[in-house]
């Protein structure tokens, strides 16, 4: 499994600042206040399977997100797996095109306070707001899952129903809701899903959102392997306190631990 930093927030309609988190989020993660353990045990400082990789380097050729394919269908082809710290939320469907060439039936996992499913916005069909109609336009997964959303306007709420989106809106959310994916998951984690109260750190800040307590609840009581997972949209510049940052590096060590676990008991 390789964490990989994605240092690219030009596809971000609002403010930049998302390609300073990768190294923000490892600042946290190493840092002497938190050891490395994920509540179930595992320590990332000493696993056998964890290795970052570092920052993706970026240049203007090949284009950023043929980039951030590429680099993804070279480390599937090795049989990593992948947790990514973007970057904004358009290197998403980037990673799954690598994805979609290696797994069939993909299961898609999203965490949001925005459905990101305009068909373009701004005139930018990569824009941060657009990454899942991409991804369902291309068929890179069977099924896609939102849950978090609190934003859902009238344009968006048709690609949903076109694409056969299954929302899980915040309004009707409650503890407990389990999800019933039966093959290999991505989850996409955008820090918005999070009220701005547990973290600030984002571009867009939409209140009435998860608790840290509430995501990690249910990232923990998924029981089907999860092949790859990337933690976008957390903007440094707006997180004051560094809260956002540990929380990130705290999803981190929980998804890295459950790909873990669960791929294991898959195999065994
Ligand atoms: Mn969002
Ligand atoms: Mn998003």
């Amino acid at each position: 499994m390789a964490l990989v930093g994605i240092p690219y927030d030009e596809n971000s309609s609002y403010l930049r600042g998302a390609a300073t988190a990768p190294q923000k989020i490892r600042e946290a993660l190493h840092c002497g206040s938190a050891n490395l353990c994920s509540e179930s045990g595992i320590d990332l400082g000493n696993h056998a399977l964890f290795t970052d990789l570092g920052d993706l380097e970026i240049k203007g050729f090949p284009a950023p997100l043929e980039t951030v394919e590429l680099f993804a269908a070279q480390l599937l082809e090795r049989q990593v797996r992948i947790l990514s710290l973007g970057g904004d939320h358009s290197i998403t469907p980037a990673i799954l095109r690598a994805y979609s060439k290696k797994y069939d039936g993909l299961n898609l996992l999203q965490f949001d306070a925005h459905p990101d499913l305009y068909n373009e916005f701004e005139g930018n069909r990569n824009s941060h707001a657009c990454p899942f109609a991409r991804i369902m336009e291309e068929k890179l997964v069977k099924r896609l899952v939102q849950v978090g959303i609190r934003t859902m306007n009238s344009h968006q709420h048709e690609q949903a129903e076109r694409f056969g989106v299954e929302v899980i809106d915040m309004k009707s959310w409650r503890p407990g809701i389990g999800f019933d994916f039966s093959g290999p998951l991505y989850i996409s984690f955008d820090m918005d899903a999070l009220d701005p109260a547990f973290a600030p750190g984002v571009s867009h800040h939409e209140p009435g959102g998860f608790s840290t307590r509430e995501v990690l609840t249910m990232i923990q009581n998924i029981d089907v392997p999860i092949i790859g997972a990337d933690i976008v949209e957390f903007n440094p510049l707006r997180d004051t306190s560094g809260i956002t940052a540990m929380v990130a590096a705290k999803l981190l060590k929980e998804l890295f631990s459950k790909m873990n676990v669960n791929n294991k008991r898959v195999i065994s």
